[in-house]
């Protein structure tokens, strides 16, 4: 029997990374939200241990990023190779001078369960969140154009209906929703089975005060990576381990006599998978109940941070009735060849590690993966520019239509990441104020113009001093004019009512 009865536009389910960002950006939206997770405190162990720079811009951009910055792992960035962690090294990796000029934001180390509770403040300072924790989603079910839920705080087993418009589908890769929407995973769902243990030992005087990112260990295949600044590392070892934590552990490091604790075993099984569709009805797949990478790479949580960012705007411009329901379906026909992608990426490169093949690397970079993602959708205006994702691409900054918009850091110090949050931005420089005066006759969409002075910016992105861009809430550029045109108002008026699915902007002449 339920009792009270919960109304709510967004139903979130699951606490992760994705139920969390999707929580604090609805909220910045003004949209009204519940989140749930079956969990009081959030995951009790560290695994991903980072993200990169494209999830780290949009917390800039929500306010997390200092926070995140305060307790950030001093790591020595890239990885090393040893047969075990007494012996010499045998190769380096050191990454390249990371994305300072293309992105405001390095990426950052910081381990999962301490990722989330900075999130978990954020998500509860906003009075349009609910947060409910220890509570479960037990059933749901599609009623007219919107979702009934049942959930059960665990703890008094009491049973809440919740009725919400939409639900996000949050709840990680072994998701309970994805499940009985009988929606099928794509992709190899076992690359190996590995064992990480979480164990507590001082290694400073073999690691030195600023560990490696990550350490290879050889001899056994382990990887070690530091998660906590008291001591906390995990190993991730192939394979099932039957015999004792703590002599694995020793084995792995080739430390027989070293003091340790062992906090958590969890077996675990890499896969490179992506649903077959990311939207049903009302209801949206996001994070690991979209998708499932191995961790070559480090892209998961990045990953469930972008697919949150693009949904997370659709909703509010449909809840403050400015965008149109075709909005929202442009949410799976942008994120799921996104997710497809990274699957094939991530796979194919854990393969190649454990293959021990030497294959040459031969797929997108990473900063690829991370920023260079390109979406064609019914809301975007293509510009017949061709792809900017072709296999084995590098990053290189471009506005073209579907892209990140270019970062640039402007005369007052912030970047031009800054300016993308909760609005459209049409961007042009000077000599185009005739298109700055069309945009401000545009009603019904919320609109801001900005004047760009750095001699840069044309160049940056693809147009003449006198076009204009026109960039998403979502930092994504929606249209672009190379130039000037006869009538202005007419061109962004189309723009505007493409991007938001609607059927007609109205403008005020
Ligand atoms: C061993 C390991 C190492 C990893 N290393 C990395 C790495 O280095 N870098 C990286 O980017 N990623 C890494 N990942 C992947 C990363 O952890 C995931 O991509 C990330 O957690 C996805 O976030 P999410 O919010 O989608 O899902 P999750 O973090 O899994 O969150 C789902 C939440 O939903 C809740 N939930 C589930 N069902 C229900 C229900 N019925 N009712 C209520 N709540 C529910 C769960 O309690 C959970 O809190 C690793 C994963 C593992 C297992």
């Amino acid at each position: 029997m339920t009792s009270e009865v919960i109304e709510t536009p967004v139903l979130i389910v699951g606490g992760g990374p994705a139920g969390l960002t999707a929580s604090v950006l609805l909220s910045r939206h003004g949209v009204d939200s519940l989140l749930i997770d079956k969990r009081l405190d959030g995951s009790p162990l560290p695994r991903a241990r980072g993200m990169h720079s494209r999830a780290l811009e949009i917390l800039r951009v929500c306010g997390v990023e200092p926070d995140l910055r305060a307790v950030e792992l001093p790591i020595t960035p890239g990885a090393q190779w040893r047969a075990d962690l007494t012996s010499t090294p045998l190769r380096e990796d050191v990454p390249s001078a990371g994305h300072t000029t293309v992105s405001p934001c390095e990426g950052l180390a910081v381990s999962q369960d301490v990722f989330e509770a900075v999130l978990r403040n954020h998500a509860h300072g906003f009075t349009c969140a609910q947060l409910r924790l220890g509570v479960l989603l037990e059933s749901f079910r599609t009623v007219g154009d919107g979702v009934q839920a049942t959930v059960v705080e665990q703890a008094s087993d009491r049973r809440f209906e919740v009725r919400a418009r939409w639900m996000i589908a949050a709840d990680g890769a072994r998701s309970g929703v994805r499940a009985q929407l009988r929606i099928a995973m794509n992709g190899p769902d076992d690359l190996g089975q590995q064992t990480m243990i979480a164990f507590r030992a001082d290694l400073s005087a073999l690691t030195g005060p600023r560990p490696r990112g990550i350490y290879f260990l050889t001899a056994t295949g382990a990887a070690l990576i530091w998660t906590h600044t008291d001591d906390r590392w995990v190993i991730s070892q192939p394979g099932l381990v039957a015999a004792d934590p703590a002599t694995v552990v020793r084995r792995v490091l080739g430390l027989g006599d070293l003091p340790l604790d062992v906090l958590a075993t969890s077996p675990w099984t890499a896969a490179a998978q992506s649903a077959a569709r990311y939207a049903q009805g009302p209801v949206f797949l996001a994070g690991d109940a979209a998708h499932r990478f191995p961790p070559a790479g480090a892209t998961g949580v990045s990953a469930a941070i972008h697919d949150v960012h693009n949904l997370a705007w659709k909703i509010a411009a449909v809840v403050h009735r400015y965008g149109g329901e075709k909005l929202l379906d442009s949410y799976a026909t942008e994120r799921e060849p996104v997710g497809r992608r990274n699957a094939d990426e991530t796979g194919a490169a854990w393969t190649r590690i454990f293959s021990g093949n030497g294959a040459p690397f031969s797929g997108r970079s990473l900063a690829q993966i991370d920023m260079g993602y390109q979406y064609t959708s019914p809301v975007i205006v293509g510009d017949g520019s061709p792809n900017t994702d072709p296999p084995g691409a590098d990053y290189q900054q471009t506005a073209t239509p579907g892209c990140r918009a270019p970062h640039l850091w402007l005369a007052d110090g912030t970047s031009t990441i800054d300016l993308f949050d909760q609005r459209f931005v049409l961007l042009t420089a000077p000599p185009g104020h005739a298109w700055r005066h069309a945009a401000a006759l545009c009603t019904g969409v919320p609109v801001d113009s900005h004047i760009m002075t750095e001699p840069q910016w044309p160049d940056l992105y693809g147009v003449a001093p006198d076009g204009a861009v026109l960039v998403r809430p979502d930092g994504h550029v929606a249209w672009r004019s190379p130039t000037t045109s006869t009538d202005p108002v007419a061109d962004i008026r189309t723009a505007l009512t493409t991007s938001t699915g609607r059927r007609r902007v109205p403008s005020s002449t």
